[in-house]
Formats: structure tokens, sequence, C-alpha cells
């Protein structure tokens, strides 16, 4: 036998069994995105290698370690989308939509990463992105976190997720805590775990985000971001902790929230499960005012979030939510003989026409009534439908009951109304 071609590690089939959930979970965030007049926009998956360098900063995880990044036919270097914010800002940008206007867009689709797979981490995955651009003030921040918590009410999650929230400030007032930072840790490197040190030279402010309890316990001493914030960014805080407690969301302040890409400034968030293990992120965001003109666009003030999908799913079925996850078919279609199948499908399609809800299978293929009759229960069908001689015949149908303990019925082909209100019963 021919040896099997095997998926990419980290990469995973979505069976038929679980895009059930998948649609459920798709169709309540963008319902909930709709209501809040937000717009989809489409992305391609893959754009010059170049605009996530500058976007998503150099010395990221995700830029130095993390990217698909291939030379294509024609020798120009290509790389399979990580994250969505720098496709949709370059999109918005190409096609005008930025200039002199309000924005409010989401996207979802497949982000690529090149990662060590384990339980919520995965090499293809998908995010739900959420963009605003053109807004400078605290107030959409806030409607950005209340759509995300609008979203966990929806999906019966909240009790499950917890907001942290914090003020990254501007690149300056970073600049400033950098330096107090380094030179606080730079005095004790020996006391760092291995990519703290390691960060320490390129990019100190992530340190903040070491899991190392070591590293975490030396950070108690060490001068706080919050101490280094410039006025206008903390007022801007204090008036979105203003809406939220308005709104009754509750959320922690986390000094140490950072995020691990370069564009974000002042506000940024996080909405954190401990139901997941180490991958316990679910979704997380932040502003990121001085993104659009590092892309070559006019200055535009925006914000955004992305949520992790494959975690929504694992949290989903942790909480084992009961979504139906399989169509239950209605009715199963039988026919003998080549004249009966004609017959047959010809009604099928003007039922499907006319009931577009019903969900009606065709055997098809050859088999005994006994055995097609077999396939009609094992495929879980509430009904069989047969078309022997005889039904061809006298242009009737037989209605079979496969759930219940009922005789079946007859009807004329041409008395839909009938078949489908015995369906419905
Ligand atoms: P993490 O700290 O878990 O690596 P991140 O900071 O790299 O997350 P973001 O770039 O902010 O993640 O992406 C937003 C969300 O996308 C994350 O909160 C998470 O839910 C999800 N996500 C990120 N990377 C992966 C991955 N490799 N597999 C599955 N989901 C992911
Ligand atoms: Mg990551």
């Amino acid at each position: 036998m021919a040896q099997r071609t095997k998926a990419i590690r980290g990469m995973h089939d979505i069976l038929p069994e679980q895009t059930g959930l998948w649609q459920y979970l798709e169709g309540t965030l963008s319902k909930v995105l709709c209501s809040y007049g937000y717009g989809e926009i489409r992305m391609p998956i893959l754009e010059v290698t170049e605009l996530f360098k500058r976007s998503v900063g150099e010395v990221t995880d995700i830029v130095e370690k993390e990217m698909y990044t291939f030379a294509d036919r024609n020798n120009e270097s290509l790389t399979l989308r990580p994250e969505g914010t720098a496709s949709c800002v370059r999109a918005a940008e190409e096609n005008g939509l930025l200039f002199n206007q309000i924005q409010r867009l989401w996207y979802c689709g497949p982000m690529f990463r090149y990662e060590r797979p384990q339980k919520g981490r995965y090499r293809q995955f998908h995010q739900l992105g959420v963009e605003a651009f053109g807004m400078a003030g605290p107030d959409i921040d806030a409607e950005q976190i209340l759509i995300s918590a609008r979203f966990w009410q929806e999906l019966g999650l909240s009790e499950h997720v917890k907001l942290q929230l914090n003020s990254i400030g501007t690149k300056e007032c970073r600049a400033r805590y950098n330096v107090a930072l380094v030179e606080f840790l730079g005095a004790r490197v020996d006391q760092l775990d291995a990519d703290s040190q390691e960060r320490l030279k390129k990019n100190p402010l992530r340190i903040l985000d070491s899991k190392s309890p070591e590293t975490q316990a030396l950070l108690d001493e060490a001068p706080v971001l919050a101490d280094f914030i410039d006025e206008e960014s903390r007022d801007h805080l204090e008036q979105l902790c203003g809406i939220l407690d308005a709104n009754g969301v509750q959320y922690e302040l986390n000094t140490r929230l950072v995020r691990g890409l370069d564009y974000y400034s002042k506000t940024v968030f996080e909405w954190v499960t401990d139901a997941l293990g180490a991958q316990g992120t679910v979704c997380a965001g932040g502003r990121y005012d001085g993104l659009v003109e590092q892309l070559g666009g006019k200055p535009t003030p925006a914000v955004g979030f992305a949520l992790g999908m494959e975690r929504l799913i694992l949290l989903l079925e942790n909480i084992s939510m009961p979504v139906n996850t399989k169509p239950v078919i209605d009715l199963y279609c039988i026919a003998f003989g080549y004249e009966e199948k004609k017959a047959q499908m010809v009604l099928a399609e003007k039922l499907r026409k006319l009931y577009p809800d019903l969900v009606i299978v065709m055997h098809c293929g050859e088999g005994s009534f006994k055995n097609q009759l077999k396939k009609a229960d094992k495929s879980g069908a509430r009904f069989a439908l047969v078309m022997g001689e005889d039904e061809l015949a006298n242009n009737v149908v037989a209605l079979k009951p496969l759930r219940e303990r009922s005789e079946q019925e007859r009807f004329a082909t041409n008395d839909l109304v009938a078949i489908a209100a015995r369906i419905a019963n």
C-alpha cells in the first residue's frame, strides 16, 4: 500500500461533528458584531513579509521565530499572516477606508505561527479580530471591551473569563520606563531566567510577561510602569474604567500586562481563563494609535482585539455547551429501480424547494429494501420516504416513521403540503 500523506504538525482538520459548534460560535459572534455596527472585511492570508516586520516589530516572538515565510516563484518574500491587524490596516489603507473616516471592522480566519503545538496552541489557528479606526477617545476602547463582554454573555462563558486591564502609555513613557527597568534588572542579570536575559537586550518590557516565578518575584522590587505613564494616558484609562464601572464590567488593573506586539499604546487588555492550563488567554487587544502611520498612512488612532477561536471552542466543550452539532435528517429517500429513483429525485427536489429547512438525504447506489431501510435507520432519519414499483404506478409515495411506533402512510406525490405536514408533526 502507498504511504499516507499526513497533515502538517500543529494544523488540524475540523470534522463535520465539530463544525456545528464552530458555526454556532461564528454565528453568535458575528451577530453581536453586526448589532454594534461593525462590518466584515476579508483579507488574503498571504502578505509580503515586509508588512509584518514593519508592524508587529522586528524583535517580537512572532517575527523572530514564529512566521511561515518563503520565497514565491518570483523570489518575493511572502508570509502566511501570523495575525490580522497588520493585514487589516494594509487593506483599509489601500482601499481608502481610513482617510477622514471612522471604520468599525471585523474579520475571522486562519492565522499561522510556527510554535510548539500543544493544547490551545497550534500552527494554524483561527482568530476573530475586531478593529476600529479614527476614534481616539476611551469611549471606543470601552465599546470594544463591552463587545467582548457581550460575547461571553451570549456564549454563557461570563463566569469562566476575567478581564485584565492596563495602560502602557505612549512610546516616550515606555522608553523612559525601559531605561529604569534595564538599570534595575541589569544589576541583577544572574537572577533572571534565560528568556528574560535575552529580552533585557532586545525588548525589556516583555520581561514583565515572564512566566518564571523568580523573575516575577524580582519584578516585585522593580520600578513600576504605572509610575511612568503620562497624564493623558492616565486620564484615558480612568475614563475607560468609568464606563466599564457604569456597565458593571469587572476588571483587574494589572500593571504588568504588556502585549507581545510592538504597535500598542495606552490601553491594553486580556480576557483570561483558569480552565485551559497555560494557554489561558482567550482574547487580547488594545490601542495602536501609531500603526497606521507606521505603515505609510496618515496618523489614525485605532483600537482592536483578537480572540482565539480554538481556545473558545475548548472552553465551550469544557462547560459542555449543549449545542446541536449534527443536523437531524428528516427524510431518508429509498427507491428501487431507475424509474422509481428518477421520480423520487424529482419529488425530493420539489420538497427541498418548497421546504428549505427540511434535511433530505437520498440513498444513492444499489441496495435491497432491507438494506436501504437499515441505512435509513442508521442515519438517524425521522422518516424513510419509499418509492417502489407499486408507488410509482399509483403516483404515491410511502412515508415510514423510523422513530415512532406508527404505521407507514401513503401520500399523493403531488401533495407536498400533506407530506410536509406529516413530517412537521
Ligand atoms: P499567547 O501568549 O498565548 O502566545 P499571544 O499574545 O501570542 O498569545 P495574540 O497575538 O494576542 O496572542 O493573539 C490573540 C489570541 O489568539 C490569543 O489570546 C489566543 O487566544 C489566540 N492565539 C494566539 N496564538 C495562538 C496559537 N498558536 N494557537 C491558538 N490560539 C492562539
Ligand atoms: Mg504567542
